[in-house]
């Protein structure tokens, strides 16, 4: 049996790249320091899967910034664009073109723009696009998987080379030209994949891990033929290959036969994720292929529950013998924090609440274990983990009866609003009295140093709660004082006070504890530490009421009470595996309610809850989304819902894609929805337009991303783009998103132009 790893994080778990890569794109360290700190990490990691026992031990699952770019330049898919980057007297080399692609670049008279970037798949890893032209040529351009293995082996350690499949790969990219489709690529792609495959059996590989994660998505025949050439031909021509093909982030489900059927050694599945299928598909495979069971949860930080994985092991050895089985986490633990060990602060992390978890590191151990109870019948390894998994099961610090009797007790008219949309207009109308085009923003203003510092201060307790108050609170009345000049319609507070949409609320909240070296790696050098609910959700007190009646104290006009939504909170957190994700959300949805409730009575008149994330918590397969967005929908108007018709409900979503989840946001039935349109010059109005989407909406009319300050002209001309589409009374007008990534001087100058262009419009009315 043996222990496999499909990959290790790369970031260090001090997070040594991130610093690393952004000295030396800041000029600050060398080429050469930075290959150093690469090289050291890989030897870190390499070290480490070999003392913990895993046998097939990968390479090439490390970047500099991401495995996709890494692979385009490996088969030499550089847009040519780059070609600039290279030549002239700048004396940049392959890494500088590879962090031009990610990056952008702007120097030496140069000015290209980086690749598009997206999620992979659910995860909030962020990829480089691969860009596919019509006709598109591939060719070996990269040595990096090959000076990888061997400089593991000059270490003593015969790794697995890791490399994206042929068909994910072409699936994750864009076809930037008509007249072809990308999976038609693959005829002129294999031969490099060849080249490859024929240099790393030369150097030494036995193995080679092949990712065809696409198996978890909705595949048609093309795609399943894609998988039946491309494998089919490498077995052929490399009978001595061992190819270990993955797939994770869900079930094989109708993809079963296309993914067993082929020629490979060994077929890697998700367990965690859906282990419904296990016995089918022990069932259907080849005779000659091994399974690598995928039991230990590469996408969050708990501890495995042995006894569980322990049948699924059993299960494949009874039925394929030892030697075809092998022992695995579920996927890369690229998604998982690197060490549980370097938590030492108690506060942020109970000791007992630590023992009913594991990052990176420790699952690496619990690979081992499994293999240990099962192969050399250590019982106490057995033991030990059953103790901890009981006290997790048992625990009164997560199990709160009267939480769960609150969710169960959920009716259907908890979910509802009062009075139907049209209704509550009129009152709200009457009530706020608000000119048309109503001009707001979506709450965050510029996070300046100053800020930051504040914040920090006060958390390491070098101000006190009443030193920090006050500072806060002067920040707040200078932004009112300021909104007030400039006209704004509606005002914000600017929360100054929060260091992240969600970890300020799940600092306020009962059932969540944090890290603080727990870091996955988001896009290139930028981590996320989310934090995480261990147990039932309550509310102790009020957490907002306080800076929001403070702030509507200080001005006679309107001032938006701030919350992050439910479905938000739950996707950007590492969440319990005890129970449904739905049942967390309520949970939520009944801690923001509550929230809502005390606001109102705190006499704020509007009260926005953001839900930025509900795209990104969409299931992968189709016939999953109904369902996730069923509850998403719910948990919102749970939270939402218990308000007076008079009191205004804002959500805000910052993406741009709408058209086929425009139903549920209209479901959802917030009095008010801003959005991200500016860089679609409107456009995604139209899924609104087509729908009849009723409630008010406030489409973005400039770009928070980039410093640039828009005219009132242009703005002027995406409202009446807007007017077009949707009713004018329906009409807001506010930015793409928050202003907390910007300057002052920038925000200013973009908000003036746009309280003119709001104006300007009405006149023309
Ligand atoms: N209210 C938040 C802000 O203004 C919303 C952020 C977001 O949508 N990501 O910063
Ligand atoms: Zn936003």
């Amino acid at each position: 049996m043996l222990k496999n790893n499909l990959g290790y994080p790369r970031i260090g778990s001090h997070r040594e790249l991130k610093k690393a890569c952004e000295s030396y794109w800041s000029g600050k360290i060398s080429q050469s320091q930075l290959l150093e700190v690469g090289g050291q990490i890989r030897r870190q990691n390499w070290l480490l899967q070999q003392q913990s026992g895993i046998d097939l031990i990968p390479s090439n699952d490390f970047s500099f910034y991401d495995q996709v770019l890494d692979h385009s330049l490996l088969i030499g898919n550089i847009p040519e664009r780059y070609d600039a980057i290279l030549s002239g007297n700048a004396a940049n080399n392959q890494l500088d073109q590879y962090f031009a692609m990610a990056r952008g670049y702007q120097k030496d008279g140069l000015d290209v723009k980086a690749m598009e970037m997206t999620k992979w798949y659910d995860t909030n890893y962020h990829f480089i696009v691969p860009e596919f032209v019509k006709n598109q040529t591939f060719k070996l351009s990269s040595s990096k998987i090959f000076d990888e293995f061997s400089e593991a082996l000059a270490l003593g350690i015969s790794t697995k080379p890791v490399i994206l499949g042929p068909v994910s790969y072409l699936l994750a990219g864009k076809e930037k030209e008509d007249g072809f489709k990308r999976l038609d690529l693959l005829t002129a792609l294999l031969p490099v994949y060849e080249q490859i495959i024929e240099k790393l059996l030369a150097l030494g590989a036995q193995w080679i891990q092949f990712d065809e994660p696409c198996l978890a998505l909705d595949l048609g025949y093309h795609e399943k033929d894609a998988l039946r050439i491309a494998y089919g031909q490498f077995s052929t021509k490399f009978p001595k290959l061992k190819v270990l093909l993955t797939t994770y982030f869900d079930g094989l489900r109708d993809n079963l036969l296309a993914a067993s059927q082929l020629p490979v050694a060994a077929l890697h599945v998700d367990l965690v994720r859906y282990p419904q299928q296990f016995t089918e598909i022990l069932g259907s495979l080849k005779e000659s292929t091994a399974i690598s069971l995928g039991v230990v949860d590469g996408r969050n930080i708990w501890k495995n529950d042995y006894q569980q994985s322990l049948t699924f092991i059993k299960e494949a050895i009874a039925k394929l013998g030892e030697n075809r089985v092998m022992i695995a986490p579920s996927c890369s633990l690229l998604h998982s924090p690197c060490d549980l060990a370097l938590e030492k602060d108690e506060e942020c992390l109970p000791a007992q609440i630590k023992d009913w978890m594991a990052f990176a590191k420790q699952k690496l151990s619990e690979v081992n274990d499994l293999y240990e109870i099962s192969a050399n019948g250590k019982q106490e390894l057995l033991t030990a983990n059953q103790a901890s998994i009981e006290s997790r099961r048992a625990s009164a610090l997560i199990h709160k009866p009267v939480v769960k009797e609150r969710v169960a007790a959920l009716t259907e008219a908890d979910a509802q609003r009062t009075s139907p949309f049209v209704e509550r207009q009129k009152k709200q109308k009457s009530l706020l009295n608000l000119p048309l085009f109503p001009t707001t923003t979506i709450g965050s203003f510029p996070q300046t140093d100053d800020i930051r510092q504040l914040r920090a201060r006060y958390k390491k307790g070098d101000l006190s709660t009443e030193q920090y108050e006050t500072s806060i609170e002067e920040h707040i009345k200078s932004a009112i004082e300021w909104q007030e000049n400039i006209d704004l319609d509606v005002l914000v507070h600017g929360e100054f006070e929060r260091n992240d949409m969600v970890e300020y609320f799940g600092e306020l909240l009962n059932g969540y504890v944090f890290t603080q070296n727990g870091w996955v790696q988001s896009y290139g050098s930028r981590c996320v530490k989310p934090p995480i609910i261990f147990g039932d959700i309550d509310r102790p007190e009020a957490m907002t009421v306080r800076w929001s009646s403070f702030a509507q104290s200080l001005t006679q006009k309107y001032m938006k009470g701030m919350l992050t939504g439910p479905i938000t909170i739950l996707q950007w957190s590492f969440v319990r595996d005890d129970q449904p994700r739905s049942t967390t959300m309520l949970q939520l949805s009944l801690a923001i309610r509550d929230e809502v409730s005390d606001l109102e009575k705190a006499g704020i008149k509007i009260i926005q809850i953001d839900e930025a994330a509900i795209r990104e918590g969409l299931p992968l397969r189709k016939a999953d989304r109904k369902a996730y967005l069923d509850n998403a929908v719910r948990s919102f108007r749970v939270a939402s819902s218990s308000v007076k018709d008079e009191t205004q409900i804002h959500t805000h979503m910052c993406y741009s894609e709408f058209n086929d989840i425009i139903e549920s946001i209209a479901a959802m039935d917030a009095d008010v929805i801003t959005i991200e349109t500016s860089r679609s010059q409107m456009e995604l109005l139209e899924a609104f337009n087509e729908f009849n989407y009723p409630n008010e909406i406030g489409p973005g009319v400039y770009d928070i991303h980039s410093p640039r300050v828009p005219t009132t002209e242009e703005m002027v001309h995406l409202l009446e783009k807007a007017s077009t589409v949707l009713p004018v009374e329906n009409i807001w007008v506010n930015p793409d998103c928050g202003l907390k990534t910007r300057k002052w001087p920038e925000t200013e100058a973009a908000l003036k132009n746009m309280v003119a262009a709001a104006e300007a419009v009405r006149k023309n009315i």
